[in-house]
């Protein structure tokens, strides 16, 4: 599949910006463009109109672009499944990591961290549609893997992601949504410096900002289709 022009590039990125802040209505919403199977080109030119996170699946191919890409100034985020052997790469080399599911990767996250970067900005991923074949931890465990990533000096803990399943009807996509803003809510009683509720994609990013969404990860609306 062709990619974007840059010249298409820049109106694609135009109209996510534009689409985002509408549906925000003036609450501040984030936008990740997610750069997985492009080219650190692309990454380069959406930073040049003013993209500054990038969200990425896999540790090598993302530490392969860094590489690449200097020290142009990018907000890194993991936004795939983790295996445990790569936390160490993680904490070198992000600033956030979304898909925090499971106790035992917090203690070495944390302790690899280096002491020279800012905490590690961390979400924990909620399986919130309860699949059996997708990653993210189960609502009732949210609360126990956010007191441990929080009582961690060297992790920020920062909120929640989730990636719901696919459905073609608006309102089972909305009610996810819904599922994940109560959620986040609940998990402010407690924590209340978190700030982020990362969902929404390509196919739903409005919807989800109109449902709470502080963050959405936008792909193949910015870049074109993946191949
Ligand atoms: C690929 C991916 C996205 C972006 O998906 P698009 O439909 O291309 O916008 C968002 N979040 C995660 C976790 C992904 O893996």
């Amino acid at each position: 599949m062709q990619e974007q022009s840059s010249k298409s590039l820049e109106a694609a990125w135009l109209s996510v910006t534009q689409r985002a802040n509408s549906a925000a209505a003036g609450r501040p919403v984030r936008i990740l463009a997610v750069s997985k199977t492009r080219p650190a080109a692309l990454i380069r030119s959406l930073v040049a109109l003013g993209q500054q996170a990038f969200g990425e699946n896999y540790v090598q191919e993302a530490l392969g672009k860094q590489a690449e890409l200097g020290d142009t100034a990018i907000e890194w985020h993991m936004i795939g499944p983790l295996q445990s052997n790569k936390c160490k790469d993680v904490a070198e080399h992000f600033d956030w990591l979304q898909t925090v599911d499971r106790a035992r990767l917090i203690e070495p996250l944390a302790r690899f961290r280096p002491a020279h970067l800012p905490p590690l900005n961390v979400l924990v991923q909620v399986n919130i549609d309860d699949e059996p074949s997708k990653a993210g931890c189960q609502p009732g465990q949210i609360a126990g893997l956010a007191d441990s990533i929080a009582a961690h000096p060297r992790l920020r803990l920062r909120g929640l992601m989730a990636i719901p399943a696919p459905a073609a009807d608006v309102g089972i996509r909305r009610a996810a949504f819904v599922r994940m803003r109560t959620c986040f809510e609940r998990l402010r009683d407690s924590h209340r410096d978190v700030d982020t509720l990362s969902i929404g994609m390509s196919d739903d990013f409005e919807l989800a900002i109109t449902e709470g969404a502080t963050m959405v990860r936008v792909g193949s609306l910015l870049f074109g289709p993946r191949a």
